[in-house]
């Protein structure tokens, strides 16, 4: 490696077979490229950060993990999140999906989602996310989540598509009934074009039926778009804008621009978190990119986020959609003018500084956001689950605020040891180990799930190349008339 514009030394994976070589960090056109050899496969040099100045500023908020050498299991205290995964099954077929799910995929045993609960226990009860594939395909889900809060973890959410919660009366409120305390909603955008390309179906009204059928459910939502160039990357701003309105049920936005791991449709190059931000920032004129700070949790690199406030208070009494203002009928809207919001940071920083003085420094940002009641569940994945503990009161200042994070989800192009060394969102093994997530899903570029099979993780050891076709009668059509694996949404009641 030619070490001329080196910036640090890392310890790396080799994209072919995910082995432990050394890495480097360097400066080359203006951005960051992340620079290994591999004995067998020969140099590989990928770019993972758009901007030189963006990357070195970032730095600052550290940490700044660096690997012992020692395995790769998350600490119990570190991990903010769960991940646990209940299926291989999916009513969809996805051209993205790092679980390389879809119909047909099988069902992990109830055995062996004890153990992994047992695991999930062992380090504390940490929040737990239930994820699959599509984890609302099994029609035991509220039996699991019942299991789950039944040995003491407090907050359950659950990874879904939403299309059982769209078509399935009543199925939000057997969710909550059961424990469920968020859902993780896949929310790509708010046009038809955008699911088509990335979900194969036109999924727009399943997404509002689902938020409506959450809201009338009281069952928080957070929004997560898979964020892909020139597919749906300038609709970030129109989701943030709709998270805003819909804040008495949406609670925060969790981008995550596209990670080449598990089945995706091309790789042509990492999306940075960055020039995400960057271009989420054009969209929203009140925001600047640097008011999108690194969370100190991980590393700099993994996740940064802001929280967009009302300007005026007195505006948000008329703001949102609820069934009260709506005589019942739930309603997601998605046509109220726009408020005024803005960066939590420059509103703190020309508003109410003085008066948190004492209270909060500017090193303590993120963990005023984790106190937040609306920044719960983002918080809970970067300081919130971490021991900080937020001065009382803090928190009814921001009932407001809808925090808006960007993950920078590590693919083989940039894979890090240091960095997995200090992940915070895990997946458990039976084994009774807290994994971190990206390496548990990263895959090499033949499709290998290489980490979690050498390690013997769990989970399948391949990209299942076999999914069915988009015009596939095996997934969901659209319509509430086809789903594989589970049941036909309305026909799963008392099943
Ligand atoms: S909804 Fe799509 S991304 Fe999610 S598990 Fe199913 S196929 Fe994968
Ligand atoms: S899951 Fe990946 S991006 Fe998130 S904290 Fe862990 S290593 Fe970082």
């Amino acid at each position: 490696m030619d070490d001329s514009d080196a910036l640090a030394a890392t310890t790396s994976l080799c994209p072919d077979c995910l082995e432990q070589v050394p890495g480097q960090y360097e400066e080359r056109d203006g951005g960051v490229f992340l620079t290994r050899e591999c004995a067998d496969h020969g140099t590989a040099s990928r770019k993972v950060w758009g901007s030189f100045d963006h990357w070195d500023w970032a730095a600052d908020f550290g940490p700044d993990p660096e690997f012992d050498g020692g395995d790769l299991a998350v600490d119990d205290d570190h991990a903010c999140l769960a991940v646990v995964e209940v299926t291989d099954d999916c009513n969809l077929s996805c051209s993205y999906c790092f679980a390389s799910s879809g119909p047909g995929g099988a069902h992990r045993s109830t055995e062996e989602i004890e153990a992994l609960l047992d695991t999930v226990e062992d380090a504390g009860g940490r929040p737990i996310q239930f994820s699959g594939g599509e984890p609302t395909v099994r029609d035991d889900l509220p039996a699991l989540v019942e299991r789950a809060r039944n040995r003491g973890i407090d907050h359950v959410e659950v990874n879904t598509n939403g299309i059982r919660l769209a078509t399935e009366t009543g199925y939000a409120q057997q969710l909550a009934d059961a424990g469920v305390t968020a859902i993780y909603l896949q929310f790509d955008g708010l046009t038809s074009e955008t699911y088509e390309r990335i979900r194969e179906v036109d999924l727009v009204d399943e997404k509002h039926a689902a938020i409506d059928a959450c809201r009338e459910a009281d069952l928080p939502v957070v929004l997560v778009p898979t964020v892909v160039p020139d597919v749906n990357d300038h609709e970030m701003g129109d989701i943030v804008q709709f998270a805003l309105r819909n804040r008495d049920i949406v609670r925060s936005v969790n981008f995550q621009p596209v990670a080449h791991f598990g089945r995706y449709a091309s790789n042509d190059g990492r999306f940075a978190i960055d020039d995400a931000t960057r271009l989420l920032a054009e969209q929203i004129d009140v925001l600047d990119p640097r008011d999108m700070l690194p969370a100190p949790c991980c590393s700099a690199y993994c996740q940064i986020g802001t929280a967009f406030v009302p300007e005026d208070t007195d505006a948000t009494a008329a703001a949102g959609c609820s069934t009260e203002e709506t005589d019942g009928q739930a309603n997601c809207d998605d046509t109220r003018t726009d408020e005024s919001f803005v960066p939590l940071t420059q509103y703190v920083d020309d508003q109410l500084w003085d008066m948190l003085s004492g209270m909060v420094d500017e090193g303590d940002y993120m963990e005023l956001l984790a106190g937040t009641a609306a920044g719960e569940e983002w918080a809970c994945k970067t300081a919130g689950c971490c021991g900080v503990d937020v001065p009382g009161g803090v928190e009814g200042l921001f009932d407001e605020v809808v925090p808006v994070s960007f993950t920078g989800f590590m693919d083989a192009d940039a894979a890090d040891v240091n960095r997995l060394s200090n992940c915070c969102i895990s997946v458990p093994t039976t084994d009774g180990d807290l994994v971190p997530f990206c390496g548990y899903n990263m895959t090499t570029e033949d499709g290998e799930y290489a980490l979690r099979n050498r390690n013997d993780w769990g989970g399948r050891n391949a990209v299942d190349g076999d999914r069915p076709a988009a015009d596939s009668a095996a997934g969901y059509q659209g319509d509430g008339t086809a789903t594989d694996g589970g049941c036909v949404p309305d026909d799963c009641e008392g099943e």
